[in-house]
């Protein structure tokens, strides 16, 4: 099939890169010249604009960072609408906001094209292995016809309900990553000020019921001092404050999500903010001056 992809970022290139290994014709689209560049080398067409790749696509997905960036491209000058025909399908595979999803939704019904919102977890590892969690909203025939597709960038593809609903999902997965790293953070800065190995306490907690994915992929990282994106302050920022808002909106209070919020506005005034969100743990090591890494382990 000849699908657009427009968004080339950590998650964008390598979840196009599995469309083009799965035998697809994909045109890709980013602001970023050199992103469009480096997947022209993988097998990928390159497109002049949004809405010339909807002009010759019936399938578009667009992997963008906010709901600003979605309803740009989509409803946008040079947009997806612009060139689109009807019956064709748009994948938006970015985090946004609920309520921003099922504002483009209905702007592409008015042109009589079909949407999804279905956004993806797992980071840049899964992306690259083909191995996201994708959680979709929209009509269900819909994600019936492009559920094959969407397995090839994951290994799990779950319909949770209209349109917003992926988004939703999505952002109870945010919450719980979040205070998952902050909670980590939180209790290695204590073992580790009180004098115990990191190393020790990760090997002995592991198997236990405080053991999670979380902790797996991100302990290790904190120990090495590698905070290299993967999935950036910024971006949780993002999600902590599309949470709020839809918290706020439905009269959901979050508080736990707010305090969170606030280590992460903190990290961003601190210049941390294009770090890997595992820097939750430099919150916590400034406040008691200690840094969390395996005895004789990798220096800062
Ligand atoms: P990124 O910033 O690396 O990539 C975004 C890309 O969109 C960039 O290449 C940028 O140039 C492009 N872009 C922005 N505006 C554009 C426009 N108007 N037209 C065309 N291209 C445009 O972000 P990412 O980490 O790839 O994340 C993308 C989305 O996936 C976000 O919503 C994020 O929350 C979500 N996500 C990311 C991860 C992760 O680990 N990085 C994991 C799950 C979900």
């Amino acid at each position: 099939m000849k699908i657009g992809f427009i968004g080339l970022g950590i998650m964008g290139k390598p979840m196009a890169a599995n469309l083009l290994k799965a035998g697809h014709t994909v045109v890709v689209y980013d602001v970023i010249k050199e992103n469009m560049e480096q997947m022209v080398k993988y097998g990928a067409i390159k497109g002049e604009s949004a809405k010339a790749i909807a002009g010759e696509c019936k399938m578009m997905i667009t992997v963008l960072p906010n709901s600003p960036h979605v309803k740009t491209v989509v409803m946008g000058k040079d947009g997806i609408l612009e060139g689109a025909s009807a019956g064709s399908i748009l994948v938006d595979m970015s985090s946004i906001a609920p309520l921003a999803s099922q504002e483009i939704y209905a702007a592409c019904a008015e042109k009589g094209v079909e949407m999804l919102d279905a956004p993806v977890s797992g980071g840049e590892p899964k992306a690259v292995d083909g191995t996201l969690s994708i959680m979709a909203g929209g009509k269900k025939e819909v994600f019936e016809q492009v559920y094959d597709i969407l397995m090839t960038m994951g290994n799990s593809a779950v319909y949770c309900g209209e349109i917003g609903a992926g988004n939703t999902t999505k952002l109870a997965n945010q919450i719980i990553v979040a205070l998952n790293i902050a909670a980590v953070s939180e209790a290695f800065m204590l073992s580790t000020k009180a004098g115990v190995d990191p190393e020790k306490v990760f090997d002995a907690i592991k198997g236990g019921l405080a053991g999670s994915t979380v902790m797996n992929a991100k302990i290790p990282m904190i120990m090495e001092r590698n905070f290299k994106p993967g999935f950036k302050i910024d971006l949780h920022i993002k999600d902590l404050n599309n949470a709020l808002d839809t918290g706020h909106e439905i009269g959901v209070p979050l508080p736990l999500t707010a305090s969170v919020m606030e280590m992460l506005q903190k990290l961003h005034a601190d210049g941390h903010g294009q770090e890997d969100h595992s820097a939750i743990a430099k919150y916590y090591e400034k406040t008691a001056d200690v840094c969390v890494k395996a005895k004789g382990g990798i220096q800062e």
